[in-house]
């Protein structure tokens, strides 16, 4: 499982499997990367506030350049995206990027659900009209609460 501590996961990560087949086909040295990722995400909906989950599956393809230069002379490929990367490439950092990516910058569910914050205050019994019941009948039993004003 990977760990993606900028993403919101059902299970912190273990609700998305990935799987990254890598081959070094690509031209110029570069390490061809097919990547692969499933699984849910957790959002928060942008409407109701409440937590959403979104299904996610994406399919990338990089390749992965040993430098800025060669990096350039492979930039003219559409089908991939060139990154530069090194012996100490982080999957875990690419593959979050992507997810970061795929996600909707103003999640919404299709049909808020309800009670999610939505319904109106108004209609729950709120407990400050409680306390202000309760500091009237203290200053009933003062019988001076007017002149503290
Ligand atoms: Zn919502």
């Amino acid at each position: 499982m990977v760990d993606l501590p900028r993403v919101d996961t059902p299970d912190r990560g273990g609700g998305l499997s990935w799987s990254a087949t890598g081959s070094t086909k690509g031209r110029h040295g570069a390490l061809r990367l097919d990547l692969a990722v499933d699984g849910e995400v957790v959002l928060t909906c942008q409407r109701c506030l409440g937590p959403m989950t979104k299904p996610l599956q994406l399919r990338s393809r990089f390749l992965i350049a040993k430098d800025e230069d060669a990096a350039e002379a492979l930039d003219q490929d559409d089908d991939y995206d060139v990154v530069v990367g090194s012996e100490a490439f982080e999957t875990d950092t690419l593959i979050e990027d992507e997810v970061l990516l795929a996600l909707p910058i103003a999640p919404r569910h299709a049909v808020c659900p309800a009670g999610a914050g939505s319904v109106a205050p108004s209609t729950k019994p709120s407990p400050f009209a409680a306390l202000a019941g309760w500091k009237t009948t203290a200053g009933n039993h003062d019988g001076g609460g007017d002149g503290e004003r």
